[in-house]
């Protein structure tokens, strides 16, 4: 059997659901080719979306009409938004999810988008229309599928190997079974593949969890989502349940202690690195050895069901330790569980092999995203993945390729990270990784993208009418408050609301950026903005914030545009990929390395290349200008 599409995504995890829809929507006759349906969007880890960082990539992905934060609406079980103490550069929201639900959201998503076909098989090689150009791939049921363009977002699975103390079992994930020679393949190929590391945590049966022994934590009620979409969220709202915190102690300690022998992690088993910021326990506790105690999360993964994720005792220690170690915690006394914590080692490629476009530097319309590129998480996941769906769409229709930048959005800083620096441990988004972050808020996705996603086809009319709608309040509100003036007899009420009191009249903006006030606060005491805040058809509370932040931040966003626009020239001069840098014997051996082998595309990528220093930079623009 053969059949014929314009895009052909391989793995409908987060980078491929993404991937699959996004090539549709653009136009694309896609197919999607998964080993299991009803595995589509399974969360391999901790069923939550979001988080530090992670929450701002949703945003965009949503902005940009990508389908995560619908997803993610309708199966929240707890939403809140994280480090609100905080500016609002550092605001992240993070749901937990039903993860039943979760699939079947995705699986409605993707099988009503016109354009995508699904076919569950596995795929096991790629066919090659010339030795730089993909042509397609064949499954193990021996179907044929040709197409101008390949996504391959094979997660964990490329030749995936669990641990559990001494015990090894192929699989890509718990229950389900490796994939074999894509990997070979491609380094037939002369793709360059390297092993890394993950793990995740013993699930409990709730029934047996004593919570009056655990703090319980409530999400927030207001009205921050996901989606900039406004009825995904209060439509289909799940009922909301509390997460719980525990701890661990020295008597939980001492038991993973006599198991590390036994450890996979540190008797050799397991030579490759695992990610640094989500540690297993026996890491922990060898590593803060003098810690008595960790902080753990009780999760719930759903409405319907029992089950509890042990958030922060991700473990490979052979089952009979992790269960004895978690019975000295108090309330997981008599926990009983539904599976036990492992560890899982695949494959992933150098992503320095990759153009920002996500497509293989080597072989024309082959496409990388998600954990194969050495990343870790279901955000950075899914942001790749839109990536790469809407430029293998736009490879095989012959379109202009799609990029975003590292002033623009954080996946175009994972992006441009993974691109350009490579991962030595599986990379995960931080705030800190962007030197933006003022222009890169969780509040203002739609601002930077949803123009962009809709001139893509991505993002519907609908998406980019309601941001016109939201934009053109936003502009109303901030004029009225640099217009409005407030008198001196105002000063009674500054005082009852405990803000220093007035020496001359001055506009309702100055008002506005003291700390302690805010516009819905003043408008209590202001006829006129209450009656223009009253006239805002919906989301009036989004709207209200995202003026605010503009009024409050004006100063420190202007600055930030303006560091970003002056390195972002450095991005328009263009280096094209057969540069002859061998022959540049002013730069230093290193920089000549460097740039031969990653092949930046810009003098900006090339001056965040580590080991291209600054005067290396100075070099090559006196020598591109002559
Ligand atoms: C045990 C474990 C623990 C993890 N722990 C964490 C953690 O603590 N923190 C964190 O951020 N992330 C963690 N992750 C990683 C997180 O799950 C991934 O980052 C995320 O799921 C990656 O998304 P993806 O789309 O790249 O791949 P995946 O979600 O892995 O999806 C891959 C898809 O490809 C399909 N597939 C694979 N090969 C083929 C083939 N040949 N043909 C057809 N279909 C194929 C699979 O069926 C699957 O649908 C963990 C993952 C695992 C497995």
């Amino acid at each position: 059997m053969t059949f014929k599409y314009d895009v052909i995504v391989i793995g409908a995890g987060h980078a491929g659901c993404e991937a699959a829809h996004a090539a549709a929507r653009l136009g694309a006759k896609t197919c999607l080719i998964t080993m299991d349906m009803n595995k589509i969007g399974q969360m391999s880890c901790n069923p939550a979306v979001g988080g530090i960082a992670k929450g701002q990539i949703v945003r965009e992905i949503d902005a940009l009409g990508g389908k995560m934060g619908e997803v993610t609406d309708a199966c929240s079980i707890q939403f809140r938004m994280l480090n609100c103490s905080k500016g609002p550069a550092m605001w992240s929201p993070r749901s937990q999810c039903d993860r039943g639900k979760f699939i079947w959201a995705w699986r409605k998503v993707l099988e009503n988008t016109p354009n995508l076909s699904i076919w569950q098989d596995t795929v096991k090689e790629f066919v090659f229309v010339s030795r730089e150009t993909v042509g397609g791939v064949v499954t193990r049921m021996g179907v044929r599928f040709e197409a101008n363009a390949v996504v391959l977002t094979a997660g964990t699975f490329l030749n995936g190997l669990m641990h559990i103390g001494r015990t090894m079992i192929p699989g890509g994930r718990v229950g389900e079974e490796a994939s074999y020679g894509l990997t070979e393949q491609l380094k037939s190929m002369g793709i360059e593949t390297a092993r890394m590391k993950t793990g995740t945590p013993v699930r409990l049966d709730g029934r047996t969890i004593d919570f009056s022994l655990a703090e319980r934590q409530d999400g927030d009620n207001d009205f921050h989502h996901f989606s900039y979409l406004p009825t995904s969220a209060e439509k289909e709202k799940l009922p909301q349940l509390p997460c719980w915190t525990i701890q661990t102690n020295e008597e939980v300690h001492e038991i993973l202690r006599s198991g590390l022998a036994d450890s996979p992690l540190y008797n050799g088993q397991i030579q490759s690195i695992g990610p640094r910021y989500c540690p297993s326990i026996e890491t922990k506790i060898v590593t803060f050895a003098d810690k008595d105690h960790h902080l753990l999360f009780l999760e719930p993964e759903g409405t319907d069901t029992q089950e509890y994720y042990l958030n922060g005792f991700s473990s490979s220690l052979p089952i009979d330790v992790q269960l004895e170690a978690l019975h000295k915690i108090p309330a997981l006394a008599n926990a009983r569980a539904y599976r036990p914590g492992y560890a899982i080692e695949y494959d992933f490629f150098d992503p320095t092999q990759l153009l920002h476009t996500l497509e293989s530097k080597k072989i024309h319309g082959l496409f990388f995203a998600g954990q194969v590129n050495g990343t870790t998480g279901y955000e950075e996941a899914a942001g790749q993945g839109l990536v790469a769906g809407v430029n293998a769409a736009l490879f095989a229709l012959g379109r202009e390729p799609f990029t975003l930048s590292r002033d623009e959005a954080y996946i175009g800083v994972l992006i441009d990270d993974l691109v350009t620096k490579g991962v030595d441990e599986p990379y995960r988004m931080f705030t800190s990784r962007a030197e933006y972050r003022i222009l890169l808020r969780q509040d203002d996705a739609d601002a930077r993208l949803t123009e962009k996603g809709y001139r893509l086809g991505l993002a519907t009319m609908e998406r980019y009418d309601l941001w016109l709608e939201k934009k053109a309040w936003i502009e109303r509100i901030i004029a009225f408050c640099e217009s409005f003036h407030v008198k001196l007899e105002f000063n009674s009420i500054l005082e009852s609301l405990h803000s220093a009191p007035l020496k001359e009249g001055v506009r309702l903006i100055s008002l506005v950026n003291r700390p302690e006030l805010n516009i819905l606060m003043l408008s209590e005491y202001m006829p006129e903005l209450k009656g223009l805040l009253a006239d805002v058809p919906s989301r009036r509370e989004e709207i209200i914030e995202a003026a605010e932040i503009e009024i409050k931040y004006a100063g420190y966003i202007e600055r930030e545009r303006l560091v970003a626009d002056k390195i972002a020239r450095l991005e328009d001069i263009r280096l094209r990929p057969d540069f002859d840098y061998d022959s540049l014997h002013q730069l230093t051996i290193e920089a000549r390395q460097k740039l031969s082998r990653i092949k930046p595309e810009t003098v900006g990528q090339a001056s965040r290349i580590p080991g291209v220093s600054p005067a290396d930079i100075n070099i090559l623009l006196v020598l591109l200008g002559r």
